[in-house]
């Protein structure tokens, strides 16, 4: 299997090429040359394989140039009862007969970006072995919540690995910031930003577009990757589960082999999305790919009329893990709807940089919206979501995943469509905990009460219990409590790293 980059200057790379790089040179994302296919024989073949079995059969499939023993060290350190407080890993839970969804939710840090997070550090350091790497590879990242704790957790004691995540100093939650100040590890590092998300993820970028720091950097035998989305290595390991859902429903007897499903998913940067669409391109029966976002529903408006528009007020919501206005891993899709057009996707992008808008040709839109459905919902119908879902189904939501539901039910009315569906839950509802007591708690409940104790509130009102990757945050040592100006962090790279 090889792969090559969407704007079309690279071809011909290796899997633990494309992960080491993270990025192409180019400018572009990795994808592969062609999509393997799996027949309704191989699915039926998969029904008594774990989740585990299910991921080594599927990495392989795209990692050829890995062995078998490496991907399946890759994924057993990844996915085991250590980390994954659910034996399925990535469990169905059904709503009514048709509707099931899928908890992404059951790793270390509460949110989906564990599914993916956890593996990519044992295939970074499984490729730099590959590729013949020596030197120790430091992974940067700016995050607006939940990627930072996801990477620190991910890449906490991995050998030969450094992980240092800036988080902006009021920019994220409490429940966020206090996961990420109290991670434990030899090789973690985390500083607070005085600033924004921008300030921290403009910091960031610079520090890798800086000659000077990449030299010094290398004569101390180190050298900067980057552990977001964009990275072929996060998006392959999601594959793995939509997979794992409808093998899973087939072996329950609520599919027949070969019948056809709906995917739902909560969306920002398209990557969770577009690992379903892969799934589909895979040979999945997968009918509709339901695309749902927030207040920022720059994508809703792409899917329904080819105009991508990011000029436009950047909301702040609820559901803050969808708060984006460039969906990088769109990119992707692009290339694919037009069979590997790489010239169309580089003037796309190109538009996009000077312009923030682009408009598609009228077969790629006709092409988008065969496979793809999207609508948006705003706070107040997810607060409403929750509590319907909560009242009905005795369920709790999420803010993401409340998201999917309410796009969900909207796509229910307007096709008449019943096909079963798979709705990816994103994140424990503890996570966003007052938001979503808001939704099912009495009001004077939660009169002056601290977002810790609104958890222990939520937690006795519903029965359910705090996960253990959120439960008494507020009681653990805080170990990391630098901050620095968004001026100074090319400095506090280099004291992390101990260099002079
Ligand atoms: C990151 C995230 C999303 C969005 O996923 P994308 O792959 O960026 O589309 C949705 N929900 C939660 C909880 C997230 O952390």
């Amino acid at each position: 299997m090889q792969y090559e980059s969407s704007r079309g200057q690279y071809k011909g790379l290796k899997g633990a090429e494309v992960i080491k790089l993270g990025i192409a040179p180019d400018g572009g994302l990795f994808v592969p040359e062609y999509i393997p296919e799996l027949t309704s024989e191989d699915l039926k073949g998969m029904e008594n394989l774990t989740y585990q079995e299910k991921a080594v059969y599927i990495l392989k499939q795209f990692l050829s140039d890995f062995s078998l023993k490496q991907i399946e060290e890759c994924v057993h350190k990844a996915y085991n009862w250590e980390s994954f407080d659910h034996e399925d890993i990535a469990p169905l839970v059904p709503l009514d007969d048709k509707t099931y969804i899928q908890e992404l939710w059951h790793g270390p840090t509460c949110a989906f970006k564990d599914m993916a997070l956890q593996i990519l550090p044992y295939l970074l350091t499984t490729s730099a072995s590959i590729t013949g790497e020596t030197d120790e590879i430091v992974i940067l990242v700016a995050t607006s919540g939940d990627t930072g704790k996801a990477a620190l957790a991910g890449f906490k004691d991995v050998e030969n690995t450094r992980i240092i995540v800036f988080y902006p100093d009021e920019g994220v939650s409490e429940v966020q910031k206090r996961q990420m100040i109290t991670q434990e590890g030899r090789n973690v590092f985390v500083a607070a930003v005085k600033g924004n998300f921008d300030d921290a993820q403009n910091g960031v970028k610079e520090i890798f577009n800086d000659e000077n720091i990449r030299k010094l950097l290398a004569s101390n035998h180190k050298k900067m990757s980057s552990a977001n989305s964009i990275n072929w290595g996060r998006l392959l390991p999601q594959i793995v589960y939509y997979i794992a859902a409808y093998v899973d429903l087939q072996k329950k007897g609520v599919i027949k082999q070969g019948e056809k499903i709906n995917v739902v998913v909560p969306t920002g940067n398209f990557g969770n999305i577009l690992a379903a669409f892969y799934t589909r391109r895979m040979g999945i029966p997968i009918n509709r790919l339901i695309c749902a976002s927030n207040a920022n529903n720059v994508l809703t408006d792409f899917i329904r009329n080819g105009v991508y528009d990011r000029n436009r007020k950047f909301e702040k919501t609820i559901s803050p893990s969808m708060d984006i206005l460039i969906s990088s891993n769109l990119e992707r899709l692009l290339y694919e709807v037009t069979g590997h057009d790489a010239q169309k996707v580089r003037d796309w992008m190109k538009r996009l940089k000077d312009t923030g808008r682009y408009e598609v040709d009228s077969l790629t839109r006709e092409k988008v919206q065969e496979l793809f459905w999207a609508d948006f919902c705003n706070d107040a119908d997810t607060i409403r979501t929750i509590r319907e879902v909560w009242q009905d189904y005795k369920y709790l939501l999420d803010t993401h995943t409340a998201v999917a539901v309410n796009v969900y039910n909207k796509y229910r009315k307007a096709s008449g469509d019943n096909t079963v569906a798979v709705i990816a839950s994103t994140a424990s509802p503890f996570k966003f905990a007052s938001s979503v007591a808001r939704a099912v708690l009495p009001p004077d409940m939660m009169e002056e009460k601290n977002e810790f104790e609104v958890l222990e509130l939520l937690s006795s009102y519903t029965g359910l219990a705090i996960p253990a990757g959120i439960k008494d945050l507020d009681k653990k040592p805080v170990i990391h409590n630098t901050k620095c100006d968004k001026t100074e962090m090319r400095e506090t790279v280099l004291r992390f790293l101990d260099i002079k």
